[in-house]
């Protein structure tokens, strides 16, 4: 079998339901259930309410029970239950050398009654091996900031990007200056959180999980979104926020999107993120992209031609953990050949990554003037102050456009769509980040947009 351990388990099974049930009812009925325990090709899975753990073990059984035994590979028989304190009873009833080994240990192989150290932090990723240019500024002086004043100059601080953006860099830079001021901080994914805590509730350590966590100075909590739908670990991450904010202690925050496009994520969770400060990391421009380049290659203690690193900078647009694989890949190329690192060099070992990397870029006309075709609105009217229904619209995906295809900045934006300011702007693009996962009409106008934006580019 290729998973092992409950979660994992039921991860795939709902991977693959997903694709099965309606998109409705899996948000109804299977988004937040979480799988607890899985022996005897016995599954008991958690799920949010009695009403949702009857519907489910009263309807979608057997289509469950046959996903189940697909993914294991043997039939299957499951069991549905509430992931609330009198019915996790049950779950602690279960005797804990029956659960599979990977449970009864923490995900970061601690006992959970150890005591909270500043662990796994990369040594690599300092603030100071951040380099700064304008897409990260204000994420990184929020960092310094916070580092140099924990749990009182921004409290929680939230910083969110997309992938490969140095989100973790930047917690983990956090947590080597509040570990060098003598703190005690923990580094911990959510994902990690969220099985520790199911953990300590099967074993009945709850009181040991909650100590761990509370008793931190500053608490790095990364990848949150990975939460959304799950109410349980939720409820579970809100005390110990709480208990955290209400002693003044540090929480960092990271994750792939705004707090305002969580959902579902409750909503007294996202409100407590908007306490502290919120700092998005976007895609650093050319020179600085360059910069962090300069920075890796003398690290690695590799002289690369200026030509190169323009080569690299010019074509990797959406990760710097791309920006620097290809640096790798370039590096290690040039050593295993033996031959000198050059432009030749860096074509022939980056060929097919510079083909697929290598798209262009739409400029700001061309997707302000398709978004007003599309949406029969007056480009003129989409630079005006007017705020009527269906221009205010077509604005808000215009600008979710120009912020995700042109990696102009907000303001630049905001100066394009009627000298609005950059608050403005941010809010328009959250606004259609956070609608389009949910209304389905959206984003077939948006698939639409972006086909006819591509289209554009080859004319
Ligand atoms: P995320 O958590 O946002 O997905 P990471 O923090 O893992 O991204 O960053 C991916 C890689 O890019 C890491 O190796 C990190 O050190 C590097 N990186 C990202 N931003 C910067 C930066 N501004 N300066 C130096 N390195 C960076
Ligand atoms: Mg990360």
């Amino acid at each position: 079998m290729k998973y092992s351990n409950p979660i994992q388990i039921w991860e795939a099974a709902l991977g693959s339901l997903e694709l099965q049930v309606s998109r409705p009812s899996y948000a109804t009925w299977l988004k937040g259930t979480v799988g607890l325990f899985f022996n005897d090709n016995k599954m008991v899975v958690g799920a949010p309410s009695s009403f949702v753990a009857q519907w489910l073990e009263q309807r979608m059984s057997s289509l469950v029970e046959a996903t189940l035994s697909q993914v294991t590979g043997q039939p299957a028989t499951i069991r549905f239950q509430v992931l609330t304190e009198p019915s996790l009873h049950t779950v602690n009833q279960m005797e804990p050398q029956a659960l599979p080994a990977q449970l009864i240990r923490p995900a970061n192989g601690r006992a959970a009654s150890n005591e909270p150290r500043s662990i796994k932090l990369n040594p690599k990723y300092t603030l100071d091996s951040f380099v700064v240019g304008e897409s990260n500024q204000l994420a990184h002086a929020a960092a310094v900031a916070v580092s140099s004043r924990p749990g009182i100059a921004y409290n929680p601080l939230f910083l969110y990007g997309g992938v490969g953006l140095g989100k973790t860099h930047l917690l983990h830079g956090i947590g080597h200056a509040s570990a060098g001021k003598g703190l005690s901080c923990l580094y911990v994914s959510s994902e990690q959180f969220t099985n520790e805590f199911i953990t300590a509730i099967q074993l009945k350590r709850t009181g040991e999980f909650r100590e761990k966590y509370r008793s931190v100075d500053v608490l790095l909590m990364d990848d949150i979104q990975f939460m959304r739908g799950k109410e349980a670990i939720q409820e579970g991450f809100f005390h110990t926020f709480n208990d955290l904010h209400n002693s003044n202690r540090q929480i960092v925050i990271a994750c792939d999107r705004p707090s305002s496009a969580l959902a579902p994520l409750e909503d007294r969770l996202r409100s407590r993120f908007q306490w502290g400060l919120s700092a998005d990391i976007r895609m650093p421009d050319i020179e600085t992209r360059k910069a962090i380049l300069e920075v890796k290659a003398s690290s690695m203690g590799v002289g690369v031609p200026d030509k190169v690193l323009d080569l690299i900078s010019e074509h990797f647009l959406s990760s710097i953990r791309d920006l620097e694989g290809a640096l790798n890949r370039v590096c290690a190329y040039a050593d295993l050949t033996d031959q000198p690192l050059g432009l030749d060099l860096a074509y022939q070992s980056l060929g097919d990554l510079l083909t697929t990397k290598q798209k262009k870029r739409p400029s700001a006309e061309v997707v302000i003037s398709r978004v007003c075709v599309f949406y029969n609105v007056d480009a003129q009217a989409l630079r005006s102050k007017r705020r009527d229904k269906k221009v205010t619209f077509a604005r808000q995906v215009a600008v979710y456009l120009l912020r995700e295809l042109t990696n102009m900045s907000l303001k630049d934006i905001g100066f394009l769509v009627g000298n609005r300011d950059h608050t403005t702007i941010r809010h328009a693009w959250a606004k259609i980040v956070e609608d389009k996962d949910s209304n389905s009409a959206l984003k077939a106008q948006l698939g639409a947009l972006y086909e006819d934006i591509e289209d554009s580019l080859s004319e």
